[in-house]
């Protein structure tokens, strides 16, 4: 452990942030972390200044500096216009992977289920649907598009494999949808499936997402570090979060390449604000991750055993009170000067560290580059929005649009294929994919496709956007129609 002080950048948040914050920070300074500290303010205070992003340029100035942030929670302001601080500062740190572990602590909080869970979730931060990139095409129909990239899933995949290693666990599962989504969640199961093969002390295995999930649900306990792209990841980690005892315990880690931001996951809890009811061990169990990561583990231990030696000990706030397991209701400072006085001492029967306290994960080992494999566009999916007629209606307007060495192949609504031949015929809406291929299977060039937009145009038809048909390497990188 390094002598010298880290500069951290703190937020004490909105709602019960300022009660909890001090109480956290007074229990790690007492535990030997060595922190430079920088106090900066977000949140409401700086909502109602005007300023959207909820953050001012100083304080931007400050995590940008010290690259690690321990941030308080946050009241997300009513109304439109207001941008998400969470999402600010994901992207612009580039934080890439969120780990959140969740324990049960049985027989010291009661837990519905699963006494001997213990999982650490790993979800990919900055992809999939929550690019942000939204269109209304048509008066009916919405679109969010979903992107999920080889280098995006490489990184967090093998960060999963680099913390299972570093924090001696034994095991890496993903999941995803590969059965219905071949190409997006295709393409993660494959990178999944590449690295894992890199690591073989850790065991990996892969469920589909809807059955993994009801596994996870079920039995936690047999899953040890799972890895996820961003929505699944975002879903199961409230879940494993809630089974485990109480949104109240559960701290998380956003790791970037070079920057980090460590946060409770529940919110500011404005109900229980101002009255030392809150339960700090979320926040302190996402400090305890912040000083893992800055490599002061000994303080993290400190702090951790501590903690668990409290819970165990029955003080308990209220959101874990039990007269069954309990032996103290206290408020949160209560809380607080409880685990300080219990620094240095270690839990009975929970696991030490149970958070696998050992240092950061190590940075990833660069890969040799991929040659590039060789591209081909073979035809173009046209979309309109058309409501004046049934599929045979549109095939006979754009079969004006033929020619140029293109040829209208098929036509889809909601994904399922009504033209040449209709698989169905239940609810068709305003929103239509039209596919021309080169004729006997040439390559297209982009001229094509723009002559062909224009003849479309001048048949009087609105198209909304296209979507270029590729091969990579011959292989066929695109969907068919349900039935094409
Ligand atoms: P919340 O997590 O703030 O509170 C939900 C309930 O959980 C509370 O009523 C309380 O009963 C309990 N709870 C939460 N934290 C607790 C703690 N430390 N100790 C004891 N009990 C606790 O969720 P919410 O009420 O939906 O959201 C309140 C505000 O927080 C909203 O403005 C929301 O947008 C925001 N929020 C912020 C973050 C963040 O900053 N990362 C995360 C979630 C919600």
């Amino acid at each position: 452990m390094s002598d010298e002080s880290i500069p951290v950048t703190v937020a004490h948040g909105d709602g019960i942030g300022p009660e909890i914050m001090p109480v956290v920070l007074e229990i790690i300074e007492a535990a030997g972390a060595k922190l430079d500290i920088e106090t900066i303010e977000i949140g409401e205070q700086v909502y109602t200044r005007g300023i959207t992003s909820g953050i001012d340029d100083e304080s931007w100035e400050s995590i940008r500096r010290t690259r690690v942030f321990l941030k308080g929670p946050v009241t997300t302001p009513q109304g439109g216009g207001y941008q998400s601080l969470n999402v600010t500062t994901r992207v612009a740190l580039g934080l890439y992977a969120n780990v959140r572990p969740a324990a049960t602590f049985h027989p010291y909080v009661a837990t519905k289920h699963s006494p001997d869970m213990n999982v650490v979730v790993i979800r990919e931060n900055e992809e999939d649907l929550y690019a942000g990139i939204e269109h209304r095409q048509t008066a009916d129909v919405m679109q969010s598009l979903k992107l999920i990239s080889r280098p995006g899933s490489e990184r967090v995949i093998r960060y999963a494999f680099e913390y299972a290693r570093s924090h001696h666990r034994k095991k890496v599962t993903a999941f995803a949808k590969d059965n219905i989504m071949k190409l997006s969640d295709g393409l993660f199961h494959e990178v999944f499936d590449e690295v894992a093969a890199e690591y073989p002390d850790i065991e990996s295995e892969y469920w589909i997402v809807d059955i993994g999930a009801a596994k996870l649900a079920d039995t936690p306990e047999i899953f040890d570090v799972v890895v996820l792209p961003n929505l699944y990841g975002d879903i199961l980690s409230d879940v494993v979060a809630q089974i485990a005892g109480s949104v109240g315990l559960a701290g998380a880690a956003n790791i970037g390449e070079d920057a980090a931001m460590f946060e409770a996951i529940h919110g500011s809890a404005p109900r229980r604000a101002g009255q030392n009811l809150a339960n700090p061990s979320g926040l302190l169990t996402a400090a305890v991750l912040m000083l893992d990561h800055l490599g002061q583990d000994v303080a993290a231990s400190r702090v951790q055993n501590a903690w668990l030696r409290t819970l165990e000990d029955g003080v308990h706030t209220y959101d874990i009170y039990t007269p069954e397991f309990s032996t103290a209701k206290v408020g949160t400072h209560e809380f607080g000067q409880a685990v300080k006085e219990r620094l240095g001492h270690y839990p009975h029967t929970l696991p030490l560290s149970i958070f696998g306290v050992g240092g950061p994960a190590a940075s990833s080992p660069p890969r040799a580059p991929r040659p590039r494999p060789v591209k081909q566009t073979v035809g173009v999916d046209v979309f309109l929005d058309w409501r004046e007629g049934t599929p045979d209606d549109l095939a006979q307007r754009l079969r004006t649009a033929n020619g140029g060495g293109l040829q209208l192949q098929m036509i889809s609504n909601r994904g399922a294929q009504v033209w040449p031949v209709a698989v169905a015929r239940s609810l068709l809406v305003d929103h239509w994919r039209a596919r021309f291929t080169g004729a006997n299977g040439a390559e297209v060039s982009h001229a094509q496709i723009a002559a062909l937009l224009s003849r479309v145009g001048a048949a009087g038809l609105d198209f909304i956007k296209t979507e270029n048909l590729c091969t990579f390497d011959g292989q066929r990188s695109y969907s068919l129609a349900q039935g094409e």
